[in-house]
């Protein structure tokens, strides 16, 4: 079994409501678990502000799939939620999931980068991540802990516990 972290965002269409069912599809993806999920949070949008705030969570995965596997059934749930990808770059959407960790694994190809090239920078990454595993460690040997301490706040904050999986 791998662990992978998962990156989860939503700010159209409930966007609780919208995190909480990613969750429960996320549990039903053949070979994979789920471990644990971040509380809920809230955050500033990035790239156009004429947009909703968004709902984050980090979701902790044991699966057997292969990472391109894993991204096929994370699109697929994307997709079942609506998400339409428009021309705008980090426009509006009812649900993204970004594969964040994939074990130890350095990944990069056309469909994937791993670990995701924002996570170090975006605090509704690093926070939630922080917050279901305090202690990780990541490929290369960073301690998330300590890249958090560089990365500012930014109006995070925590809006609900955990959704039930
Ligand atoms: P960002 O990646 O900056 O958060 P985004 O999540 O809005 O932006 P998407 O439209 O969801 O971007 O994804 C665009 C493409 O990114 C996907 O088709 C996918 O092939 C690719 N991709 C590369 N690395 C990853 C990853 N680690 N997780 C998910 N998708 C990835
Ligand atoms: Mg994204
Ligand atoms: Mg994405």
């Amino acid at each position: 079994m791998i662990n992978v972290y998962l990156g989860l965002g939503s700010n159209l269409a409930e966007p609780s409501v919208q995190i909480s069912r990613a969750l429960r599809a996320l549990a039903k993806i053949k070979d994979t678990s789920v471990v644990s999920c971040s509380s809920l949070y809230a955050s500033l949008p990035m790239g156009p502000k004429d947009q909703a705030n968004y709902v984050n969570a980090v979701v902790h995965l044991h699966t057997n799939l292969s990472p391109l596997d894993l991204l096929a059934a994370t699109q697929a749930i994307e997709l079942e939620q609506g998400r339409e990808r428009k021309n705008e770059r980090w426009g509006p959407r009812t649900l993204d999931i970004d594969i964040l960790l994939y074990g130890n694994e350095m990944i990069n190809n056309d469909e994937l980068v791993v670990p995701h090239y924002g996570m170090n920078v975006r605090e509704f990454v690093l926070y939630p991540l922080l917050e279901i595993d305090p202690e990780l460690c990541l490929p290369g040997g960073k301690m998330l802990a300590d890249i958090a301490k560089d990365c500012p706040v930014n109006g995070l904050s925590i809006l609900s516990p955990a959704p039930t999986f």
